[in-house]
């Protein structure tokens, strides 16, 4: 089953090109989203039967969010894929540097726009594949860890580069677009084999699969419960591969991962202003702009 939230925190299901209303089958529960209530007690035997006998609408009629809008936390994998390594030139992985946080404020939904902060830095985008938390997680092992999976997703980890911190320079508001919904893990299959791609205005930058990384979903879920409780509704994303390059003012961006769909955004610089922190000089080197 494909979730997504939309319009005003309505959430529902996609199925080809129509979204089904199931906002009713949860109950109102001020400063909580609806998604983030509907995954933490799921009902897909009731959205089943609303699928089946209620109206639906033209996806293209509704505005799409992210499919959790206010995650309690992202959790995100820095440098999982071996080609992303060597493209850095870091000398540690994910197995040296566990995982970063990023701000829940930075979410960005399909048709979104990113917009940059600043206008004397680089910005580039990062193809990843997201997970969504089904329920409370904590110390989990990796055999038991996709048990505790709702779903998963498609996810842009946007990136400033420099010096800062890597929960400064991925937190700006947007910097994390991600859906355009949730595939149930009955519907996505394994996610030990899934095909992903980016492109820049049509341009091919990344492909890759997540066969490719260094710590698997299961691997990595289970290390980050051994740190911190992961509740329903986080989202923990899994790291980029080889190809990341620079968004700029006007550009679109098109991720594509197998069994879920395309996630399509813009990019924008209006209003960008010089940056107030010093790190354009430090921190692990970018390839190149292409
Ligand atoms: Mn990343």
């Amino acid at each position: 089953m494909r979730l997504t939230t939309f319009d005003d925190d309505r959430i529902g299901v996609v199925t080809d090109n129509h979204i089904t209303d199931i906002s009713d089958l949860v109950e109102p529960s001020p400063g909580v989203s609806r998604m983030r209530r509907f995954i933490a007690a799921p009902r897909l035997d009731l959205a089943a039967v609303a699928v089946r006998e209620r109206p639906s609408r033209l996806l293209a009629e509704v505005e799409l969010r992210a499919p959790v809008p206010d995650p309690g936390a992202i959790v995100a994998a820095p440098v999982n894929y071996q080609d992303h390594r060597e493209e850095m030139k870091e000398t540690g992985d994910v197995s040296a540097l566990g995982f970063f946080l990023k701000s829940p404020t930075s979410v960005l939904g399909h048709g979104g726009t990113i917009r940059l902060p600043y206008d004397d830095r680089r910005f580039d985008h990062e193809a990843e594949v997201a997970i969504v938390i089904g329920r409370e997680t904590r110390n989990v092992s990796e055999t038991k860890a996709l048990d505790h999976v709702f779903g998963y997703t498609g996810l842009l980890d946007v990136t400033m580069r420099g010096g800062e911190d890597r929960s400064i320079r991925k937190s700006f508001d947007t910097f994390t677009p991600f859906g355009p919904w949730v595939v149930t893990p009955d519907e996505f299959g394994d996610p030990t084999d899934v095909d992903f791609s980016l492109t820049t205005n049509g341009q091919g930058r990344q492909k890759s699969n997540t066969s490719d990384l260094i710590w698997g979903v299961a691997r990595f879920v289970a290390y980050v419960s051994s740190v911190m409780t992961l509740r329903p509704g986080d989202v923990v994303s899994t790291g980029t591969p080889a190809g990341v390059s620079p968004i700029e003012d006007g550009d679109t961006v098109r991720l594509s991962v197998d069994r879920v769909g395309d996630l399509v955004v813009t990019v924008s610089s209006a209003g960008a202003t010089p940056s107030v922190t010093r790190g354009h000089t430090a921190g692990p080197v970018p390839p190149p702009a292409r």
